[in-house]
């Protein structure tokens, strides 16, 4: 099986598909390993460490495409990489599959047979492969890493002989994977910790890890959690309620990460204008959702926003790519963890009934197949 993996050629994109540590993992399993000069170099992998693993590295995109049976990538391949695919291709990346129809139909127009990574099952055999879990952990950390940077004081307290530096407070919302770790790296870094959701499970988790709780803990709160673990949309009375706590809360923060979201939705708002005008000069706002058309008014996309009244408001995207080196390493173990499932005594085997993969699956034998995308192509 020969498996290819080019450049990431995306706006910002830093991350890569493979290391040297996949690189060989991949070559056990029987395949062959072609990568594009240059690849790793976003993630301080030099070239001649995929070379040492024991893969071919090539400088020109078409030579490394050329014959793949398997392309691996981090984003979604460009139309000139699609272009040099060979009919029958497997091609594995973070598609964003609901947004970017253009690379979809283009996979489907190549005859590619490309999955979603962003589609695995949440399921306990596909942990291993759960690539939202292993990029947003290190998203909710480095979100705190950004917050304490553009904050102009410290996060511990600090008694010193010329007095004692207030810890800071911050209030994450939303307590998904990546709202957790911010919590921990925040808790780390010595600061006051508050946390919400609308998940009533993530009570206990907020509090195990040492923050308090706040919420809005009524009848609708209690079954706010879908069957599949996600939170539901609230109603306008929940969120007016929830309004009115964030209100009073915000006033006494000094920093507050957003990182709430709802599958196939745009984000919700949690933070108003008015609440930001309520914070105090010098405070900072993360927007962890401003993909998805953000939590907070005001924040914007790739931008840093500094409010009338003095507050920050950082509206990165992509923030796993802000800690490249890890978040590749992780990434590529869980593509490494995939394409396991698509070699067999080192021959490629497509199941496509496997549950994974027929979760995943978005374009094969030169259609879309995807049940969440058929009918918008
Ligand atoms: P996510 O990225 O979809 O959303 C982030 C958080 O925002 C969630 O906790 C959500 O409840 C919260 N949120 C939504 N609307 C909100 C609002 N109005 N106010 C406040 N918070 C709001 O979430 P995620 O990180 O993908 O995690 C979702 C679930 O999946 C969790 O239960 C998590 O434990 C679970 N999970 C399971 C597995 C697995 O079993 N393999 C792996 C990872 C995560």
């Amino acid at each position: 099986v020969a498996i290819a993996v080019t450049r990431e050629r995306r706006e910002g994109e830093t991350r890569c598909a493979v290391t040297p540590e996949t690189v060989k993992k991949l070559i056990a399993l029987g395949a062959t390993v072609t990568v594009e000069a240059g690849t790793g170099l976003g993630s301080s992998i030099p070239d001649a460490d995929y070379v040492a693993a024991g893969a071919v590295v090539k400088p020109d995109t078409r030579a490394v495409l050329d014959g793949a049976d398997i392309v691996l990538k981090v984003r979604g391949p460009t139309a000139q990489e699609t272009s040099a695919l060979k009919p029958g291709a497997v091609v594995i990346a973070m598609l964003d599959a609901y947004r970017d129809k253009a690379t979809v139909d283009a996979l489907a127009g190549a005859n590619a047979t490309a999955f979603a990574m962003e589609f695995v099952p949440r399921i306990t055999r596909a942990q291993v492969m759960d690539v939202l879990s292993s990029q947003a952990n290190l998203a909710g950390y480095r979100a705190v890493i950004e917050a304490a940077y553009a904050y102009g004081k410290g996060f511990p307290m600090m008694m010193t002989a010329a007095g004692t530096v207030a810890a800071a407070k911050v209030f994450i919302m939303g307590v998904g994977v990546a709202g957790l770790q911010a919590i921990a790296t925040a808790r780390r870094l010595g600061a006051v910790v508050t946390a919400t959701d609308v998940r009533p499970a993530t009570k206990e988790q907020v509090e195990s890890l040492g923050a308090k709780f706040l919420a809005v803990e009524d009848e609708e709160f209690k079954n706010a959690q879908t069957a599949g673990g996600y939170a539901k949309p609230m109603s306008a009375e929940y969120q007016a309620k929830q309004a009115d706590l964030t209100a009073s809360h915000v006033v006494k923060q000094d920093i507050v990460i957003t990182t709430a979201l709802i599958p196939g939705r745009a984000a919700p708002v949690l933070l108003t204008a008015a609440h930001v005008a309520s914070m105090k000069p010098g405070s900072v706002i993360i927007d962890l959702a401003v993909e998805a058309g953000g939590n907070v008014e005001g924040s914007k996309l790739n931008e840093v926003v500094t409010t009338a009244n003095g507050v920050t408001i950082v509206g990165w995207s992509n923030l796993p790519g802000r800690i490249a080196a890890d978040a590749s390493a992780l990434y590529a173990r869980n593509l490494t963890a995939f394409v396991g499932l698509l070699i067999k005594d080192g021959g490629l085997a497509l199941d496509l009934e496997d549950e994974i993969l027929k979760a995943a699956v978005v374009t094969d034998g030169g259609a879309v197949v995807h049940e969440g995308l058929k009918g918008t192509h």
